[in-house]
């Protein structure tokens, strides 16, 4: 019989927040918010409020929140809609970005893309390419599979300096650490409400009004004109409902979180001499990132889920198959053997111990 499932995935989505599905149920009724009679004023009334949540959350103003579908629609309007706004064709970027910009940007048309290096802590170096204007730079704030995070301040002042506006892919922080857009320089950011307890399906850009950003779909002017289509409104309060609970318990789940995580990487090293933890700090509470070398990643996945333990190798996977780690390959690091535990707030001691005493044979019966 399959035990309780204990789930190590919250990079990959985290369970919904019971105040987001609340807010959702209680809204679904709503009509369109951007029509004119008392109906439409009052869905968009809830959207504003929804806005306005939001922005201040996240240090912003209420007109620079713009609903998306996903996390990767908001950095797709980001990246392109800053490379089309330029007469440069300049772009800077990293290789451990995750493919929702790293595909944007390759499909730029005519860009010349200058990447800036990565270490082998999984931390990009900003370095003097940033000196130089750009029509845009973007740098993840976390990386999504060691969870290394990024000098995005440095960055974006350097860049900002040479007057290049600065593209932040916030997804794998916001609602984990603190976010304050205005006090950074950042010209736009991509969250994504399923990464905090909100709904799937539900993504943020945050962008300022200057630069004006190209619109990259076209339509009925809704969200600036930036994403239009019908809002829907219940998602947007769900949305403010789980980001507002995930911020108000941040400092104490990130001090929870992070020694569950310390424990782990504690007790898997002891235990498996072969283990090599790639997360190295500063990196977000709940990533612990390991290499097994010899160990298949196909193998060990399927080994953990038998024992009703949830985990990926963090890296991209293409119809269920997994496929080399671009990131580790930046960071000069091999895949072989990737395995990724990400934990979050339903993740408890007990989740933790099963893993540290389950792996070590998993890891055995994996390499062959
Ligand atoms: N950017 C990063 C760093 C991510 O981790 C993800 C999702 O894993 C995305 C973008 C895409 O977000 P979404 O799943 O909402 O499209």
């Amino acid at each position: 019989m399959r035990t309780a499932v204990r789930y190590f995935d919250h990079a990959a989505t985290t369970p919904i927040r019971q105040v987001a599905v609340d807010a959702w149920a209680e809204h679904a009724h709503l009509l369109n918010p951007a029509s004119q009679y008392g109906s439409g004023r009052a869905a968009n009334a809830v959207l504003s409020e929804a806005r306005e949540t939001i922005a201040a959350l996240l240090g912003a103003d209420p007109i620079e929140v713009i609903f998306t579908g996903s996390g990767t629609e908001a950095d797709n309007l980001a990246v392109q809609g800053l490379f089309h706004a330029s007469p440069s064709h300049r772009v800077i970027s990293t290789g451990i970005e995750h493919p929702a910009v790293r595909e944007a940007v390759e499909k730029l048309p005519g860009a010349d893309v200058e990447l800036l290096p990565v270490g082998f802590s999984g931390h990009v170096e900003p370095t003097e390419i940033l000196d130089q204007p750009a029509a845009l730079a973007t740098c993840m704030w976390a990386n999504n599979e060691t969870g290394a995070i990024q000098p995005v301040e440095d960055i974006a002042a350097r860049a900002t300096a040479a007057g290049t506006p600065v593209h932040v892919d916030a997804v794998q922080v916001v609602g984990h650490i603190p976010v304050d857009f205005h006090a950074h320089q950042f010209s736009t950011l991509a969250a994504s409400a399923h990464k905090f307890g909100g709904p799937r399906g539900v993504g943020l850009l945050l962008a300022r009004r200057s630069p004006k950003l190209e619109p990259v779909i076209h339509g009925g002017g809704q969200e600036r004109g930036i994403r239009p289509g019908t809002v829907d409104a219940a998602s947007a309060i769900a949305t403010a409902a789980a980001l507002k609970e995930a911020v108000g318990e941040m400092d104490s789940e990130r001090a929870r979180v992070s020694s569950l995580r310390d424990r782990l990487v504690s007790g898997v090293t002891a235990e498996i001499s072969t283990a090599r933890v790639t997360t190295t700090e500063p990196a977000l509470p709940g990533h612990a990132h390991f290499t097994f070398p010899g160990a298949n990643g196909d193998a060990m996945i399927m080994l953990l889920d038998g024992l009703g333990i949830e985990a990926s190798t963090g890296s991209a996977c293409n119809s269920g198959v997994n496929q080399p780690s671009h990131v580790l390959e930046a960071m000069g690091v091999g895949s072989d053997g990737a395995l990724r535990f990400t934990l979050g707030r339903t993740t408890t001691q007990e989740d933790v111990d099963a893993v540290v005493a389950a792996l070590p044979e998993v890891i055995e019966r994996a390499t062959f």
